[in-house]
């Protein structure tokens, strides 16, 4: 086994999102456009909100890609055009492929926005390749106690598998090219090896305390910012050890799709003329709305 080294790190920059809730994002930025297949990564807040203060994001389209949130605090509600309804607490994913078009906004539930608190969690992007970027929209929900939570044998490590494999767990959920999707809990020192094929794109996101990734490469917080580590495919294991104040990253991994993209906004697809067609098409109504009556 040869560990993987890390070949950039990238500062989150900060930015609002939605109706005007932060963001912390490595990418998209004017730098980094993509890392294929993701498409983007947002650590949303954490923001502490007062009682009736709580932003999320009005109604919206998608076409094209997949919107996977993992929310660590706060409670969302999720409605769509096609009359879906989805509550999220702290520790549950919604993995929303979006394919042809949905029409959805995400919004802090009723009971938070009454009560206020923190606010904190994940929206990542994933790229779906040509041949299903007009696939039926499909959500797979998984809560908290559904997607495994195993602890390395020295009871350092921490690990909630999403998406892949790890320390023998593996996650129910479906995804439409290989992918690896992991929060790793770090005690002070603690350490991760976790196999990852060269073939898959591999970053870590280190959200909070500090982490060395791979030998010699380091991945610093200074409290407030995250950083992005990308690693380079000259090895098959990430190693991921934590400082003195134990660390808490994402670990995702991905089969990049090398193909064109075409992006714009809430539109991912493989040529301007699919973009075009994607306005049309939501201009029109095609994506429908979300009704009313919902929720
Ligand atoms: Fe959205």
């Amino acid at each position: 086994m040869t560990q993987r080294s890390v070949s950039e790190v990238v500062p989150a920059t900060r930015t609002l999102e939605g109706g005007g809730f932060p963001v912390r994002r490595p990418f998209p930025t004017g730098t980094l456009a993509l890392v294929d297949p993701f498409l983007l990564l947002d650590e949303m807040g954490p923001v502490d909100w007062e009682p009736g203060e709580a932003i999320g994001a009005p109604d919206h389209p998608h076409r094209g890609f997949e919107t996977v949130t993992y929310l660590l605090a706060g409670g969302a509600q999720h409605k769509d055009s096609h009359g879906h309804v989805g509550k999220m607490g702290p520790g549950d994913v919604q993995w929303m492929t979006a394919g042809a078009g949905v029409v959805h906004s995400e919004l802090p539930t009723r009971e938070f926005q009454a009560r206020g608190g923190r606010m904190h969690g994940f929206q990542l992007w994933v790229n779906l390749p040509a041949a299903k970027k007009m696939m039926p929209p499909r959500y797979q929900e998984i809560s908290a106690d559904k997607s495994p939570v195993v602890t390395s044998s020295d009871g350092l490590a921490k690990v909630r598998v999403i998406a892949g494999e790890a320390l023998g767990a593996r996650a129910s959920l479906q995804t439409e090219i290989p992918l690896v999707y992991l929060h790793v809990s770090l005690q002070p020192w603690g350490t991760l090896t976790q196999p990852v094929s060269p073939e898959l794109t591999a970053m870590g996101y280190l959200f909070e305390g500090s982490a060395r990734f791979g030998e010699g490469s380091r991945a610093a917080r200074d409290g407030t910012e995250g950083d992005l580590a990308l690693f380079s495919a000259d090895g098959d294991t990430i190693q991921l050890t934590a400082g003195h104040l134990g660390a808490e990253i994402l670990l995702l991994a991905g089969q990049p799709l090398r193909e064109p993209v075409a992006r714009y906004g809430p539109f991912v697809m493989n040529t301007s003329d699919e973009i075009r067609q994607a306005f049309a098409d939501y201009q029109s109504g095609g994506f429908g709305r979300i009704p009313a009556t919902l929720g």
